[in-house]
C-alpha cells in the first residue's frame, strides 16, 4: 500500500496485476485505494462480454513489467479508436487503452486482472452502458456492421 495523507496528498494503493498465464504483468497505483475506489461495472456490450470491472488510472500510474503493454493483443469495436487489451496466450481481459481518445493518457484496468483482490469487497458503480450512458461512443451497446461499414 502506498502513500499517506500527509501534505494534502490523497491516499493511494499500489497493486500487482497480470493475466492468467503470467505473460502480461503490471502494477497499478490507485487513488483512493481499493476498496474505497469506485469500480465501474458497466453493462455495455463490450464491458459485459469482456468481463470488465474497471478502474481508471493515469498512464503514469501503470507500470508494465517486461514490456507488458506491447505483449497485449488488442481488439477494437464501435468507434475503433481504443484497444481492448488482452493476453494473446491465455485470453485474459486486461482492460482498455484510452490513449487515442482521452486528452491525458489513461487506462481502464479490470480489477479481475489484479492479484489478491476480493471483488466481493469492492465498491461499485453500476453503469447502464447498454442504454447509452455518456460517453455514448464508448458505451452505446451499438454494433459495428463490418459488411456495411456502419453502426447498427
Ligand atoms: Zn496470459
Amino acid at each position: 500500500m502506498g502513500a499517506s495523507e500527509q501534505g494534502g496528498q490523497e491516499e493511494s494503493g499500489t497493486y500487482e496485476g497480470g493475466c492468467h498465464c503470467g505473460y502480461i504483468k503490471f502494477s497499478v497505483t490507485l487513488s483512493p485505494p481499493l476498496p474505497e475506489y469506485t469500480v465501474m461495472n458497466c453493462s455495455c456490450s463490450g464491458c459485459f462480454r469482456l468481463g470488465y470491472l474497471l478502474v481508471y488510472p493515469k498512464a503514469k500510474d501503470v507500470v508494465w513489467h517486461n514490456d507488458g503493454r506491447k505483449r497485449c493483443a488488442s481488439y477494437r469495436f464501435n468507434t475503433k479508436t481504443k484497444d481492448q487489451m488482452f493476453c494473446p496466450k491465455c485470453g485474459t481481459s486486461i482492460g482498455i487503452d484510452f490513449e487515442a481518445v482521452h486528452k491525458e493518457h489513461t487506462y481502464g484496468i479490470s480489477v479481475r486482472a489484479l492479484y489478491g483482490i476480493n471483488i466481493d469487497e469492492l465498491n461499485y458503480k453500476k453503469l447502464k452502458g447498454v442504454t447509452r450512458v455518456e460517453p455514448a461512443y464508448d458505451l452505446s451497446g451499438h454494433i459495428w456492421d463490418e459488411e456495411k461499414q456502419e453502426m447498427r
